[in-house]
């Protein structure tokens, strides 16, 4: 049936930003054919793709393949072309797509032109029309062809000529142009597809993966991705939060960098970023090797996504240098893995599997398990009693030059045994030849050949622990400042001085740690694969107040497995800057079943006490009002299920509230009757909502730390409290007894959505810069059972030691948690 319709593709090869685009190979086929493909969906008298005289050559076989006729017209001038063709033709409508937009929505295509068609038909006169609020590149323009004609006739701005819906929709006074809010299931304005930038295109190989893996059944080879086939790939964690791992690829750091990365990346849809200037050799072949282990081309990137498409970056390399850091600026995360340079206070996340001795960094976690095992061991010890082959693995380059020594110390050490050294320079001569000596290459997968050897010699390293684990008697030489420290840490046999002598070997041969046990709770392998899942869920926080990213970062205060903390610069705050949770949303069962794993009862079950402490915080708001607390106003953020309201209300205050649980919300207004609103502080209109816009008392009993942004919320809570009137928070301390006697296990234990850790010494000056002055600090929840003496002595509540530790908790304020009130200025 004549549909009187026809699609036009327009499509040229000469992109600036990425040349050649339509013809990039995204999973099997050009973008070019899933553009044409989807469109082949929507129903049409004939299909054409128009481009420019240069390009047809280039695209007309995928036009072919696809069923759409070949247009070739003007390169520049796009609206002369599009016109061109279209006075070949004849037909009503045109519906318009372009070559960078391969996950278009053809039935949001087919339904926007059945409506064009409609007000057409109804006698509303439509020029053109297009559905908003689709993916940025996934929707389409529909017009009509005489419009489209007569607007070229109209129009010689040279913009209206480089592109083809401005003639008419910038045109309105002529022409009747709309733009319809797209329907719910099309509607994601947040989300993009199109194809513009090198960055773009790897989010696009992310989806055609995503879908590909996800629904095999479904997604034939010709078929267009469906539109929640899209969406759900476009929104899924794998497309959003893109993983870049940076592997180690200099000659002399070793094949094991890469490895690791690309073993992770052939089992997870990880980009590896091999920098053109790699020098490491073997390199190509490794990636040809996984690439057989269903590692995708893809995956191999030459250059870093841009801010539009922020990665987290998982280095392995040894050592970060200053052009990486600078490089990985803009990425959502930086985890580092055996990160041994002095950037390491840049990394959100430090990861060590080689047991650092790096006394000026802590790192998140240290875990030697992680290391891949060879598979290829020693069958016993017995077997290494006679030393009869010796292998010398300084790395390849050996830049600090101890090969040749040791080898001719070992000749002399073990004259009756087979010294083999690896070198990659093969042209020096050895001082004097041996006949006991060889000199090889580096052996790809080192690893599984140690075992190969009853002696391995080599310095501090990955190679060191893969010795062990095959069972070899190992020597440590001295090829880092470290060695010493670390093969003693570490319990390896090691020559101490750079000067390698017989005389030191043979010590070396005697030690007891000759054959090294590492630990014996290091035996198993853990895999790191889902490990670095874990932490490419991360986020990276600046600063809840001061909200920015300084040149210098932060410093470092605690780091441990899931988090990281870090203290401003600017303003002081103690603030969590890395986490891997998942922030909490407070349902319901926040305050019921995650509430009482916490506190051992649910928090209605402790409305009584939470009452009580209500009454005891008015009592000293009250005082600060001269006892004057009758009908003023006061608003509780974070009213949960109002035992502050209620404990207000009974002192004749007018209490309102207001709570992100609806539940809890629901309860206030229903059981207890107080005016309450569910939001999202800060975003609530207090005049709207309650007729009120400043109130006397604006109170947060231990809510303000779970803020991202305290700014604005600090911001609003200054707007929404009266001059001279009271703005009073309770949070835990930053200087109690928990953190002052464990500094690590106050952080590891700190909830996951606690953001900021208040210090009562430092409060005063972060809210001076919101009109605040602090007039009074309370310090709270005092434990006795939590100080030394009490641990250690094992006292009893009621005890003289008791009392008189509760006292002193009191005096030096050392309490777990604190209160201020303060007044706005
Ligand atoms: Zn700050």
């Amino acid at each position: 049936m004549k549909t009187n319709r026809v699609v036009v593709v327009q499509c040229r090869l000469s992109s600036t930003r990425l040349p050649q685009k339509a013809l990039k190979m995204l999973g099997q086929k050009p973008v070019l054919a899933w553009v044409l493909q989807s469109m082949r969906k929507v129903n049409a008298d004939r299909y054409f793709v128009a481009t420019d005289f240069d390009s047809y050559d280039s695209i007309k076989p995928v036009c072919d393949q696809n069923g759409f006729e070949c247009f070739k017209g003007d390169l520049n001038d796009v609206l002369k072309r599009f016109c061109d063709l279209l006075r070949t033709l004849n037909c009503k409508t045109v519906i318009r797509a372009t070559a960078d937009n391969p996950f278009l929505f053809y039935e949001a295509a087919e339904e926007s032109c059945k409506d064009f068609e409609a007000r057409n038909n109804s006698g509303m006169k439509c020029d053109y029309l297009t559905w908003s609020g689709l993916p940025h590149g996934s929707g389409v323009e529909i017009f009509s062809s005489d419009s489209l004609l007569k607007a070229e006739g109209l129009t010689s701005d040279s913009y209206d000529h480089e592109h083809v819906g401005p003639a008419l929709y910038n045109h309105k006074n002529i022409f009747n142009c709309v733009f319809v809010k797209a329907p719910h299931r099309f509607y994601f304005p947040e989300l993009r597809t199109t194809i513009d930038t090198k960055s773009d295109f790897l989010r696009a190989c992310q989806i055609v993966n995503s879908v590909e893996t996800e629904g095999k059944k479904t997604a034939g080879a010709s078929a267009p991705f469906s539109t929640e086939q899209i969406v759900h790939a476009a929104t899924s964690a794998f497309v959003n939060h893109p993983v870049v791992l940076v592997p180690s690829v200099t000659k002399g750091h070793g094949t094991g960098h890469l490895h690791r990365c690309l073993s992770a990346a052939s089992k997870n849809p990880y980009f590896v970023y091999i920098p053109a200037d790699k020098t490491l050799e073997e390199t190509d072949s490794l990636i040809a090797q996984y690439k057989n282990q269903g590692l995708k081309d893809f995956q191999i990137i030459d250059f870093l996504p841009d801010e539009t498409y922020r990665p987290i970056i998982i280095t392995d390399s040894f050592e970060l240098t200053k052009a990486q850091i600078e490089a990985f600026k803009n990425c959502r995360a930086l985890i580092s893995i055996d990160e041994g340079s002095e950037f390491s206070s840049y990394c959100d996340y430090l990861l060590d599997i080689i047991p650092s001795f790096n006394l000026t960094r802590e790192a998140n976690l240290c875990e030697p398990d992680f290391m891949e095992k060879p598979e290829n061991k020693k069958s016993s010890k017995a077997e290494n009693a006679q030393i009869k082959k010796v292998l010398v693995c300084l790395g390849g380059e050996d830049p600090s030059g101890l090969t040749h020594p040791a080898v001719e110390s070992l000749s002399k050490c073990f004259p009756a045994s087979k010294i083999t050294a690896i070198i990659a320079a093969q042209s020096e001569r050895f001082a004097r030849e041996a006949e006991n000596v060889e000199f090889i290459k580096p052996v790809p997968n080192l690893k599984e050949h140690l075992f190969e050897y009853d002696l391995v010699v080599t310095h501090y390293g990955l190679t060191a622990f893969e010795a062990m684990y095959a069972g070899c008697a190992v020597i440590l030489l001295p090829t880092t400042k470290l060695h010493k420290n670390l093969a003693q840490k570490y319990n390896f046999a090691y020559v101490a001085d750079t000067n390698i002598t017989e005389v030191g070997i043979k010590i070396a041969c005697e030690s007891e740690n000759l054959y090294p046990s590492f630990n014996n709770g290091y035996s198993q392998n853990k895999n790191i694969d889902d490990f670095l899942k874990v932490l490419a869920s991360g986020e990276h926080y600046t600063c809840p107040v001061c909200q920015n990213t300084p040149v210098v970062p932060d410093k470092i205060v605690s780091r441990n497995i899931s988090r990281t903390y870090r203290r401003c610069q600017t303003c002081g705050m103690l603030y969590m800057s890395f986490s891997t949770d998942v922030q909490s949303n407070y349902t319901k069962s926040y305050f019921f079943e995650d509430y009482k794993k916490q506190y051992g009862k649910t928090y209605q079950e402790d409305f009584e006490s939470i009452k009580a402490q209500g009454m005891r915080r008015l009592s000293i708001i009250s005082a600060l009002f001269m006892g004057n607390l009758r009908d003023k106003n006061s608003f509780d953020i974070g009213c949960a299920y109002g035992p502050f309201m209620q404990a207000a209300s009974e002192l004749g205050l007018n209490a309102f509230g207001t709570d992100i649980s609806e539940d809890a919300v629901k309860y206030v207004q229903t059981q207890l009757r107080f005016p309450a609103t569910i939001s999202q502080f800060p975003l609530i209109d207090v005049t709207g909502e309650f007729g009120i816009s400043q109130f006397d008392i604006v109170t947060m009993w231990y809510v303000i730390e779970h803020f991202r942004n305290l700014d604005s919320v600090l911001s609003k809570v200054s707007e929404i409290t009266k001059k001279g009137g009271i703005f009073a928070f309770s949070t835990p301390s930053g200087e109690g007894v928990s953190i002052k006697t464990d500094a690590r296990a106050f952080f590891k234990n700190s909830p996951a959505d606690h953001f900021t850790i208040w210090e009562p010494s430092g409060a005063a000056k972060i809210l001076k810069k919101y009109g605040f002055e602090v007039v009074k600090i309370v310090s709270t929840g005092h434990h006795p059972e939590r100080f030394p003496e009490i641990k250690n002595s094992g006292a009893k509540p009621g005890s003289i030691i008791w009392k008189i530790t509760d006292f002193k908790s009191r005096q030096l304020k050392l309490g777990d948690t604190f209160e201020i009130y303060c007044r706005k200025k």
